[in-house]
């Protein structure tokens, strides 16, 4: 690496240590190769494309599945290459061009495809069931069962491309809405805590919220919000259009309601749904005794919305560089056994990470591969403790990915985003503990880890359930003529965070305005996965320390995408249709959040 003469001045990407970057090798060793596979995606389409209007037997169904997978798996190979590529320097031409070919062709592919679901549908049922019980099509079972369970919700050919030409219409709103808010709002600056002004974006808004300072988290809050409010006509309309779409797509698939459509792909029955909202708002005194120690140990005389992410403890100092990231993460993931430990050796030693930011580089972190490449992992890391946990983080999802790929052919390897989030959570949780066990831990780290943790299930599982909730009734208003005005949210939603927050938070008038700036109320009833992903994840890492249902757990992770998720999840022990499980997350919760006041107990009066 050259010599700056700022030692903190970001690399460009040429001047980062070979051996800290991933090695995309196994994907392709040079552009050029890449080149070379891209000009045979035509030949390898054509296969798929001769197929149309030949679908008469389970024999020719196979011969058309399995062209499609050998398409499918070069057009991953190529775009996982070109985007990791493109990722590691975004401002490089041949990287942006290359990324920029790959997703145009993506595209033009998938539109010449999009017969195939229809004309398998066109047949009779009977004859569906036949096929898929024909030996030709045994590898692809779950594929057409899947194409069959549509089959009561898809329409006539006419309708669909009724339906289809219709959405880029009907999907206008949730566009206007990403414009108004991403492209052409813009908030005032807020007073910072010396008197200078302090620019106020929604990238900066979280870490003005973090502020010691009471008056700067204050100004934030008011101003963002007043800011949406002052759209607040504009964005109620948005958001009602997007809530009819929902509802009228639902009505036109012939679902009772736009939840049900939401949640028969993952096939999560809406009592799963429900039975998060009921056990949530039954955990709420927990999260009251959370809010009231966060008001004591902030030594506030009244909590408001705006305290809610400022520090308990002062954020940790402790310098964790790569090598002891890795360690960490390595040692915390004992209780997964030795196949796992040896494939975080695998992910170290064949690098399978980009660690260092680079000038360009894209921010934050991921995991990312494809059936034919290793799980990469991007990180951005600077040493701190956090980066630590985005590391066992991302981990966790690369060896998901990893283990899937290696127990499942193509097509039943990728698994769903209900699954995700479980993976990744248990290494963290997994991480957590390890760092709490440490023999003569700093009494602050302590702290800061078990406060980070409670902070976690604040926003990922009382937050999110909040929204879920708000989610499902603004689509139970309209299912049921409620127009969706400013004024009728602004009340609803100041009603909800009451019931969520409590007592002990002072009502600021300015959160009745918080449904104009959350974007997840535009995604179809998403945000209920990182609750119960959480709860699941919390279950499955005590007992996992406990080394219970270890290969349950690593069965769970290589089903990949061949089961249904609750199934996958409950087949490991940890049935979420069980109020149950819910209980027991909450259980846990209550114990960090009794290590958190014992750990704070002496500052705290
Ligand atoms: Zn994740």
């Amino acid at each position: 690496m050259s010599q700056s003469a700022e030692p903190s001045a970001v690399p460009s990407r040429n001047e980062v240590p070979e051996a800290l970057t991933w090695d995309l090798n196994p994907l392709y060793a040079v552009p050029e190769a890449w080149e070379a596979d891209f000009a045979r995606l035509d030949e390898v389409a054509a296969p798929v494309l001769a197929m149309q209007g030949r679908l008469d037997s389970a024999a020719a169904v196979a011969r058309l599945l399995d062209a499609e997978t050998a398409l499918d798996r070069l057009l991953e190979r190529l775009h996982t290459y070109a985007h990791l590529r493109h990722d590691e320097d975004t401002a490089d031409d041949a990287n942006q061009s290359r990324e920029a070919r790959i997703r145009a062709r993506y595209a033009e592919i998938a539109a010449q495809c999009a017969w195939i679901t229809p004309e398998l549908l066109s047949h009779p049922e009977a004859e569906l069931r036949a096929w898929i019980e024909a030996s030709e099509l045994a590898a692809c079972r779950r594929t057409m069962l899947k194409v069959l369970r549509n089959k009561p919700h898809v329409l006539s050919a006419a309708e669909e491309t009724l339906l289809a030409r219709a959405g880029e219409v009907l999907s206008a709103s949730e566009q206007t809405y990403s414009l108004l808010t991403n492209a052409d709002m813009a908030f005032p600056d807020i007073p910072g805590a010396d008197g200078k002004p302090l620019p106020l974006t929604e990238g900066t808004y979280r870490t003005h919220l973090e502020n010691p300072d009471r008056g700067v988290r204050k100004a934030a809050f008011e101003t963002l919000l007043g800011t949406y409010g002052k759209l607040q006509n504009t964005l109620a309309s948005t958001l009602s259009a997007t809530v009819k779409e929902h509802v009228f797509m639902a009505q036109a698939r012939h679902f009772p309601s736009a939840l049900e459509a939401a949640l028969f792909d993952d096939q999560v029955p809406v009592a799963v749904y429900e039975g998060l909202i009921g056990a949530t708002h039954d955990a709420l005194p927990l999260f009251h005794r959370y809010l009231d120690l966060r008001k004591r140990a902030l030594g506030l005389p009244d909590l408001d919305m705006y305290d809610l992410y400022a520090p308990l403890v002062p954020s940790c100092a402790e310098s964790v560089p790569m090598e002891q990231a890795r360690e960490w993460v390595q040692e915390a993931c004992r209780p997964l056994g030795a196949e796992y430990g040896a494939a975080l050796r695998t992910a170290f030693s064949s690098r399978w990470i980009d660690w260092p930011e680079n000038k360009g580089k894209h921010s934050g972190a991921y995991s990312s591969g494809c059936y034919d490449s290793p799980p990469y992992l991007l990180l951005n890391h600077h040493d701190r403790l956090d980066d630590a946990f985005t590391l066992a983080h991302e981990l966790g999802h690369s060896l998901h990915t990893w283990l899937a790929n290696r127990a499942q052919p193509h097509r039943t390897a990728h698994y769903p985003i209900f699954l995700a989030e479980i993976a990744s959570t248990v290494n963290e949780l997994l991480l957590t503990h390890h760092l709490l066990g440490r023999p003569g831990q700093a009494p602050a780290v302590r702290a800061h880890l078990l406060n980070h943790l409670c902070d976690s299930f604040k926003g990922t599982v009382f937050r999110q359930t909040m929204f879920a909730e708000f989610e499902r009734d603004l689509h139970r208003w309209e299912e049921e003529g409620t127009p969706l005005t400013a004024e009728f949210l602004r009340e609803r939603y100041c009603e909800l965070n009451r019931t969520y927050y409590g007592s002990g938070v002072a009502a600021n008038p300015a959160i009745a305005l918080e449904w104009c700036r959350i974007p997840h109320f535009y995604y179809d009833f998403y945000v209920y996965k990182y609750a119960t992903s959480f709860c699941a994840a919390l279950v499955f890492a005590r007992r996992l320390r406990a080394g219970e249902g270890v290969d349950a757990y690593l069965g769970m992770l290589r089903a990949g995408g061949s089961q249904d998720p609750l199934a996958a999840v409950a087949a490991a022990g940890v049935d979420l249709r069980d109020a149950g499980v819910l209980r027991e997350a909450f259980a846990d919760f209550d114990l960090v959040l009794a290590d958190l006041e014992g750990a704070l107990g002496p500052a705290v009066p």
